[in-house]
Formats: structure tokens, C-alpha cells, sequence
């Protein structure tokens, strides 16, 4: 009945019952890149030592915008669980001591945190702890939905940690990388309270600001 009611089948590989069944989640995680997230170009970066950088595993668009559409809006919290768990088999365990998600941006009326869900699925692979120590100070446009490169300009302190976070060591984890502006902000709020941010990670890289700015 629940299939009449809300029919659901996997885009890729037409299965019943599936937004997306795990081979064809697996077989979106084709596209591994380590890039800068100043310039977009691969890591590491001659121009932005100092720069972080991001591993990503999927392509955004075509069929992975939809699961990434209904992952983050559909309550498909078993497929975030997964792209972590996809994400940290491609991936070097890192040293650190936590997982950090992006927080859901202020006022978001959204009910869950599909960075955090993603973050789980990588964190019981490796065995590294999440901590949830962002939060967003001021109100911004997501990155993903603002059109012009203006509204993709998040000020600085936009973001703060908190608790005690002095010489901690951090991985930032969201589903998807649309600027790099997000996480360098999440960086800052971290690195200000004493943190050592060592990268970030993402389901996927959309176009990025080398095609949108020229840099
Ligand atoms: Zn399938
Ligand atoms: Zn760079």
C-alpha cells in the first residue's frame, strides 16, 4: 500500500521501493577528488599553502542531485547514512580526534541535519568520534540556493564554536561543497576557538568558484 500511496523506485536502476538503491548509491561515488577549497583547483595547492583542502566522491548533478535532493528534504536519513559510510571507504582515515558537521543554517526550519547524518555513517566506520560545535551566528544564505556570486559572500564571524574545542583536531563533513565558503567559515569559527581544522569532506563538489568567479 505504501508504494501506491507514495511510489518510490530507484532512478538508476528502476528497483521498487528504493530513492536509491546501495550498488547504484556506490556506483555515484565515482568521481573521488581532493581539491582547495580557496581556488577549486587539486590539492595541494601552490598558491593557498595554507589553504584547506576537500575530498569529495560523487559528481554533482544529473541523478545525484535528486538523491542528494531527497537525502536532504525526503527524510532518507538511511541513504546520508550511507554516502558517509561510501565516503570514508574512499577516503584515508584521518587523524583527528573529531567529525565536525555543518550546522543547518539559522532559522532553518528544517527537522534534521543531513551533514550530521552523513558524519555518522563515516564515523562509525572509523571509529572517530562527532562533535557538534558549530552554529551559525547570523543569518546567511545557503550556499546552494544563492544565485549570484553577492549572496554567496558570508561574512566573517558568520559562525562560532563551542565548548571546549582548544587543540582539538577536526575533519569538517557536509553533503555538498557549492563555493568552499561554507566550510573556510566553518574553519575560521573552529580555528578561533583553538582548533586545528586538518580538512573537510563532502558527498559531492557542485560547480564550484572557479567556474562562477574566474579564479
Ligand atoms: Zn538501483
Ligand atoms: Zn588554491
Amino acid at each position: 500500500m505504501l508504494h501506491i500511496a507514495f511510489p518510490s523506485f530507484c532512478p538508476i536502476c528502476g528497483k521498487l521501493g528504493e530513492v536509491v538503491c546501495p550498488e547504484c548509491l556506490r556506483s555515484l561515488a565515482c568521481h573521488a577528488v581532493n581539491f582547495c577549497l580557496v581556488c577549486g583547483v587539486d590539492a595541494p595547492c601552490a598558491r593557498h599553502p595554507d589553504g584547506l583542502s576537500c575530498r569529495s566522491v560523487a559528481k554533482y548533478g544529473g541523478v545525484n542531485r535528486d538523491v542528494v535532493h531527497a537525502m536532504k528534504y525526503r527524510h532518507q536519513h538511511k541513504i546520508a547514512f550511507m554516502m558517509g559510510q561510501i565516503m570514508a571507504r574512499a577516503t584515508p582515515r584521518p587523524d583527528v580526534d573529531f567529525l565536525v558537521p555543518v550546522p543547518l543554517h539559522k532559522g532553518s526550519g528544517r527537522e534534521y541535519n543531513q551533514a550530521e547524518l552523513i558524519a555518522r555513517g563515516a564515523s562509525r566506520l572509523w571509529g572517530i568520534p562527532i562533535k557538534d560545535c558549530l552554529r551559525w551566528r547570523l543569518r546567511v544564505q545557503s550556499q546552494a540556493r544563492a544565485s549570484d556570486p553577492g549572496q554567496r559572500f558570508i561574512p566573517e564571524g558568520a559562525m562560532r564554536g563551542v565548548g571546549e574545542l582548544e587543540g582539538a583536531r577536526i575533519l569538517l563533513v557536509d553533503d555538498v561543497c557549492t563555493t568552499g565558503n561554507t566550510l573556510l567559515a566553518a574553519r575560521a569559527a573552529l580555528e578561533a576557538v583553538g582548533a586545528d581544522v586538518g580538512g573537510a569532506m563532502t558527498w559531492s563538489k557542485s560547480s564550484f568558484k572557479v567556474a562562477d568567479f574566474g579564479w
